[in-house]
């Protein structure tokens, strides 16, 4: 046998070794993989405005027939709803998702009373998110129209991660956290993107600071893929979700309302959180939240 044989037998047999001992357990690996992703349950919520009903417990009947898990209240006037909120959930498969804001102030004020305002309401909705199960209080650091604001340069991000670190602190001494949401330019400049709230959520150094995205926001992302990874499992707490086109229900806008690239990302990286529904509605409420969930639950199993 001279050498060239001798390599072309020896390669072929270390390949056919290889696919023998390899292949059998890459396949299991992978079926097992493939099992575990279709186990990733799709768990909706609703904000307090979305399903019909009178009361909460009129909304949360109407939930419950539907499947939907989750309840995202507004965090204003929270800390006085909590026995409210507690004792409307009792004995049902409806859990507090996340708080959505709700506070006065906010966190890049120039005015120090306008900063000490947030600081105390923000703080209020905390503890009431820690006493009713939230996963986080959803917060915006500047709108466009908060003025004025400091300036958007290295000195307030350095400013912001320090306030940050303090408030998720604090969160996690109460149980929960706070949610960074980035918006879209034409609503807040500062924070646009899923993957520069998740970095502002790292370099701030608490695990009480998390971010998330918004489908109806992320029309300022390349990719609804790209955005949910850059977050990952460790930093992604929430999802909110809308129509693509006008902001109403999901399937409102036809052919435009697709999320299975971003629901392939939550699935991939096993997303254990919610996805609340944030949105205005057209249509007739019953009927169209309904159709909604059916949509989002197809496109789910298509990711
Ligand atoms: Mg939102």
């Amino acid at each position: 046998m001279d050498r060239r044989s001798f390599l072309k037998t020896s390669a072929a047999g270390t390949a056919a070794i290889a696919a023998a001992s390899v292949l059998p357990g890459c396949t299991s690996a992978q079926k097992a993989e493939q099992k575990e992703r279709d186990a990733v349950e799709l768990k909706i919520s609703f904000q307090e405005g979305t399903a019909p009903g009178a009361s909460l417990a009129e909304k949360f009947d109407f939930m419950e027939n539907l499947g939907v898990v989750g309840f995202e209240p507004g965090g204003r006037g929270l800390l006085g709803r909590v026995d409210e909120i507690n004792s409307a959930l009792q004995g049902r498969n409806i859990k507090v998702s996340a708080i959505c804001a709700g506070f006065d102030g906010f966190i890049l004020a120039e005015d120090p009373e306008v900063k000490a305002i947030f600081d105390k309401t923000m703080r209020e909705i905390i503890v009431a998110a820690g006493k009713i199960g939230s996963t986080g209080v959803i917060m915006v650091p500047a709108f466009n129209g908060q003025l004025p604001c400091k300036p958007h340069n290295q000195e307030t991000r350095d400013y912001l991660c320090a306030q940050l670190h303090e408030l998720g602190e604090f969160a996690k001494n109460e149980g929960t956290t706070v949610i960074l949401e980035p918006l879209n330019r034409r609503e807040a400049f500062y924070m646009r993107l899923v993957g520069d709230a998740a970095a502002i959520a790292r370099d701030a150094d608490s695990e009480g600071v998390k971010a998330m995205g918004d489908f109806w926001h992320m029309q300022e992302e390349v990719s609804d893929y790209g955005a949910f990874m850059s977050a990952g499992p460790k930093y992604l707490q929430h999802v909110h979700i809308a129509s693509r086109g006008n902001r109403i229900t999901p399937g409102e806008d036809g052919e435009l309302d697709n999320y299975v690239e971003g629901f392939k990302a939550l699935k991939d990286m096993r997303y254990d959180k919610y996805v609340s529904f944030e949105c205005g509605c057209k249509g007739e409420r019953a009927e169209t939240v309904t159709a909604a969930v059916n949509l989002l639950r197809s496109q789910w199993a298509e990711a």
